[in-house]
């Protein structure tokens, strides 16, 4: 089977992103999967099993002074290390910021056409067949590219194969930033409240809208979320209007998220919403107006009051919970 280079990412503490579960049952769907992870020399070791827990048949550890405190140029020093081991016949990243850079960067180096925020990947004879989700999700269409690896970034929380867990062989490489590499001179954590997932890559997301109110009204999706274990997501008329930070808007101009679930609180569902959030497997709206055209992409509606229907929702969950 042919190799398929995953470029996974880890946090500063050498711990692996959530998006490389998603990333190695992608890599698995088109060819046996590998992982290529950059890392600080010496500090990679215990990724290994991790890495075959998840999938990866083969993991490459590439050493790189400055991982962590360098932007980008470690991954795609990685990744092209990564790409001289294996000769994969794909490269997958995450669609996250620093996914989408090393990876474009790297497709230049290779001249290697890229498949951007792709929600699905299939083989079909020799073509590695992407799906995106264009134009606000009313679309889905298929794209393939010729000659050379296909590069490709996975929309988090997209891909939800997981691939069988393997005992991977590794190979420690050492890569060297190019001249020029811009160095990260200070970081800003924003924690976000309690234990709630990131929005990105969360698998149960809360979303209010306008329809919500006010910033104190606010606090009923986020009541709903954490009695789901939910991410909180919002619309863009709710981040303007001061309810919820920006990072939470979900949309054509905010983020794209696949969960398993997401619901829609007061939010119309207009065309630039959707973009966002209508690869979600399952929709569930909540609006009063039975016409709102969040309607057309749900899977369940309930036409009412969110300040009526989210407590009940919110009581029959802890009933569910307490029994
Ligand atoms: P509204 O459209 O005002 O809808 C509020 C809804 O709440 C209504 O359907 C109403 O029936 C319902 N409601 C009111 N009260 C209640 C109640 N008590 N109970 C239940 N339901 C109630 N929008 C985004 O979300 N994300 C983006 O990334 C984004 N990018 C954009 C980019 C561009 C270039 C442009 C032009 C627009 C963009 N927008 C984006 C804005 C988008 O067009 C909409 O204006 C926005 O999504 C509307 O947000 P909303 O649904 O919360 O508000």
């Amino acid at each position: 089977m042919k190799n398929v280079l995953t470029l996974i990412e880890t946090n500063g503490s050498a711990e692996l992103e959530n998006t490389a579960a998603g990333l190695l049952g992608a890599a698995a769907k088109i060819g046996n999967p590998v992982a290529v992870v950059a890392v600080a020399p010496g500090e990679g070791a215990g990724l290994v099993a991790q890495l075959g827990a998840l999938g990866a048949t083969h993991v490459v550890l590439a050493e790189c002074e400055g991982t962590g405190s360098l932007l980008v140029a470690p991954e795609l020093e990685a990744l092209s290390a990564g790409a001289r081991e294996v000769d994969p016949v794909a490269v997958i990243a995450a669609n996250s910021v620093a996914g989408r850079d090393a990876a474009a960067r790297f497709a230049v180096r290779a001249g290697a056409g890229i498949l951007a925020d792709v929600v699905a990947v299939r083989s079909d004879g020799d073509a590695i067949v992407a799906t995106h989700s264009v134009l606000g999700g009313d679309y889905t269409v298929e794209a393939t590219v010729s000659g050379g690896p296909a590069v490709i970034t996975v929309r988090q929380g997209a891909v939800k194969d997981i691939a069988p867990a393997a005992t991977p062989t590794s190979t420690t490489v050492h890569v060297v930033p190019g001249n020029g590499a811009a160095t990260i001179l200070s970081t800003k954590t924003e924690t976000s409240s309690g234990n709630r997932p990131e929005l990105r890559g969360a698998a149960r997301v809360v979303a209010g809208g306008r329809g919500i109110g006010s910033l104190e009204n606010f606090r009923l999706v986020e009541d709903l979320a954490d009695a789901l274990g939910a991410a909180v997501g919002a619309s863009r008329a709710a981040v303007d209007a001061g309810y919820v930070e920006q990072g939470a808007q979900v949309g054509q101009t905010g983020v794209s998220v696949s969960p398993q679930l997401y619901i829609a609180l007061g939010i119309s569902g207009a065309i630039q919403h959707r973009a966002g959030m209508q690869t979600a497997k399952t929709i569930v709206a909540i609006n009063s107006d039975a016409d709102a055209p969040i309607f057309d992409v749900a899977d369940f509606g309930v036409v009412g009051d969110v300040f009526t229907v989210v407590p009940q929702l919110i009581r029959a969950l802890d009933a569910h919970s307490d029994s």
